[in-house]
C-alpha cells in the first residue's frame, strides 16, 4: 500500500469539578479502561488516552494540540459526566480535526440492586452527551454521533468505518495528484476548480509536461527493469511460450514506465496521478500495465487527466486498507439493455486496478484503437461477483457533489474472447432505470471509483468530514424524491 502515515485518534472525556477527586479518579480509570478495550478491538487506527477535561482552558489547549499533531486524524469525545458546554466553546470554535461525538456509558446495565446517588453522580453521559451535542449542533460543528455501550461490536464496527472516513480526509489534506497532460480535449465532467478543491479537501493538482517522465525513464536501470518485470510475474499470469518476443519487450516498457512514474511521484510527492492518451509525446506506449500495478499497491489513478477521480480511487484505497476486496478508476462503458435482465459493463481503455479481479489477472499485449502509439501492455480479468459501489466527484460550480451508485457486480454469462482490457459487470440498484436516470439528473460523471471493500456508510462519513454534498441511488431510490433531494441541496449548498 502506497504509504498511509502514521494516524491515531484521541479520546477525550469531559468531566468538570464539580464532583470531588474521588469520582474524577473513577472517571480516569474508567475512561482509560475504554481506551484499552478499544484498541485490543479490531479497529483500524490506535486510540490515545488524553486526560479528563475539567476547564475551557483544559479543552482548549488539548484540540489546539490536536489540531498541530501531524498524526492525529481525528478526536472521540465523551462526556463521562455532566461537562457544561460552555467550556467546549472556544476549544470547539478551533477544531480543525473530525469529531467523533461517542455516547456511551461505562457500565452497560443499570445495576438495579446496588445504585445509589454516588453513582448516579458517576455516570451521566445520557445528560451530559446531550448538552455536548446541544453547542456541537448550536455551534455547526461537523460530527459523527454514535450511541451505544462501548463494548458492542456495531458501536464497535461504526467507529473503525468512522476512522477510516477520517483517515482518507486527513491523506487528501495533503495529497498531491500529478498531472501528466491537462484534462483532455473539451471534456467538461473531468475539469474542475482546482483551487477551490485545495480549500475544501485540501488536494493539490500539479502539471507535469510528459517530458518529465520521459526523462525520468532513461534514468532507469535494466536491472530494476528486470525485478519490476519478475513481480508481473509473479503478481500475473503469462504466456510467454505463446506470446512473441516484442510482447516481452513491451511489458519491459510498462516496467520502466512505472519506475520512472514511481520515482518521479516520490520526488514530488504524489500519491495520485493522471495520464493523458494525447499527451505522450516521447512516449513509445501509453501506461496501461504500469497504472494498473500501481493502483494495485495504492496509488491513485485515473485516465485523460481526470484528477478529481484519481484522487477519489486514492480516497477509497486509503478507506479500504488492509479491507477484503479491491478499489479502481472505473468508467461506464457499455450496455447490456435486455429488458428485465439490463447490465452496465464497466471498464476503460487499459487501467482497472487488479484489486477488483476475480482471479489472477493475465498480462496482455494488443494494438490501442487511439492514440497512435506501440500496442500497450494490460492486464486482462473479469470483476469479482457481489455487492460493490461506483462514486463519482462532480465540480457544480458552486461546490463538490458526490454521486454513488450501489450496484450488485455479476459474473458475465459469457466470456469475452475478443476483448482485450479488464472489465467489470454489474446490476445497477435499485433497477437499471432509475439507476441510469438518477444518475444522469445528477450530473455524475462516466468516470467512477468502484469499490467491492466499501459501503456507503464509508461515503456518508467522509462526505460528513467533509462537507461535501453525497447524493445515494440505493434500493428504494425513486425518481420523484431523488429530485426534490436535488432541489432542496441546491438551496442547502
Ligand atoms: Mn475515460
Amino acid at each position: 500500500m502506497k504509504k498511509i502515515e502514521n494516524m491515531n485518534f484521541w479520546f477525550i472525556t469531559g468531566s468538570q469539578d464539580l464532583y470531588g477527586e474521588e469520582t474524577l479518579r473513577q472517571v480516569k480509570e474508567n475512561s482509560m479502561k475504554i481506551v484499552q478495550e478499544l484498541n485490543n478491538a479490531a479497529l483500524p487506527f490506535p486510540i490515545v488516552w488524553k486526560p479528563t477535561v475539567l476547564s475551557s482552558d483544559a479543552i482548549l489547549s488539548v484540540i489546539q494540540e490536536a489540531n498541530t499533531d501531524p498524526n492525529c486524524a481525528g478526536i472521540l469525545c465523551w462526556m463521562h459526566t455532566f461537562s457544561p458546554a460552555k467550556m467546549w466553546i472556544r476549544g470547539l470554535s478551533v477544531l480543525a480535526k473530525p469529531l467523533l461525538h461517542l455516547n456511551t456509558q461505562f457500565n452497560e446495565k443499570i445495576p438495579y440492586d446496588t445504585m445509589d446517588m454516588d453513582f448516579m453522580n458517576l455516570n451521566q453521559s445520557a445528560h451530559g452527551d446531550r448538552e455536548f451535542g446541544h453547542i456541537t449542533a448550536r455551534m455547526n460543528i461537523k460530527r459523527k454521533v454514535i450511541a451505544g455501550h462501548w463494548s458492542h461490536k456495531d458501536v464497535q464496527d461504526r467507529i473503525a468505518v468512522w476512522m477510516r472516513s477520517a483517515s482518507a480526509y486527513i491523506d487528501g489534506k495533503n495529497l498531491v495528484i500529478a498531472r501528466f497532460g491537462d484534462n483532455m480535449r473539451e471534456v467538461a465532467v473531468t475539469d474542475g476548480d482546482k483551487v477551490e478543491v485545495m480549500m475544501h479537501l485540501g488536494w493539490s493538482v500539479p502539471y507535469f509536461g510528459i517530458g518529465d517522465l520521459v526523462a525520468c525513464m532513461t534514468q532507469v536501470s535494466s536491472a530494476a527493469i528486470d525485478a519490476r518485470v519478475s513481480q508481473y510475474l509473479e503478481r500475473y499470469s503469462f504466456d510467454a511460450k505463446k506470446s512473441a518476443d516484442f510482447a516481452k519487450e513491451h511489458i519491459r516498457e510498462q516496467a520502466c514506465i512505472e519506475e520512472a512514474l514511481r520515482s518521479f511521484l516520490d520526488k514530488v510527492g504524489a500519491k495520485a496521478f493522471t495520464t493523458n492518451f494525447q499527451d505522450l509525446h516521447g512516449m513509445k506506449q501509453l501506461p496501461g500495465l504500469a497504472c494498473q500495478n500501481m493502483m494495485a499497491d495504492g496509488y491513485g489513478f485515473a485516465g485523460e487527466g481526470d484528477w478529481k477521480t484519481a484522487a477519489m480511487v486514492r480516497n477509497l484505497k486509503v478507506m479500504a486498507h488492509g479491507l477484503k476486496g479491491g478499489c479502481s478508476f472505473m468508467e461506464d462503458y457499455t450496455y447490456h439493455l435486455e429488458k428485465g435482465n439490463q447490465l452496465i459493463l464497466g471498464a476503460h481503455m487499459l487501467e482497472v486496478c487488479p484489486s477488483v479481479s476475480e482471479a489472477k489477472p493475465h498480462i496482455e499485449v494488443h494494438q490501442l484503437g487511439i492514440g497512435g502509439k506501440e500496442d500497450p501492455a494490460r492486464l486482462v480479468f473479469d470483476g469479482r461477483p457481489g455487492k460493490a459501489l461506483c462514486v463519482a466527484i462532480v465540480d457544480m460550480g458552486n461546490r463538490f457533489r458526490l454521486v454513488l451508485n450501489e450496484v450488485d457486480t455479476v459474473k458475465a454469462p459469457k466470456p469475452f474472447p475478443k476483448l482485450p482490457v479488464a472489465r467489470v459487470l454489474w446490476k445497477p440498484k435499485p433497477d437499471f432505470t432509475t439507476s441510469a436516470e438518477t444518475w444522469i439528473l445528477a450530473g455524475g460523471g462516466h468516470h467512477t471509483a468502484y469499490s467491492d471493500a466499501l459501503t456507503t456508510d464509508y461515503l456518508r462519513d467522509y462526505a460528513e468530514i467533509t462537507g461535501t454534498e453525497l447524493l445515494v441511488i440505493k434500493e428504494g431510490t425513486n425518481i420523484c424524491d431523488f429530485r426534490n433531494e436535488i432541489r432542496w441541496n441546491k438551496i442547502a449548498y
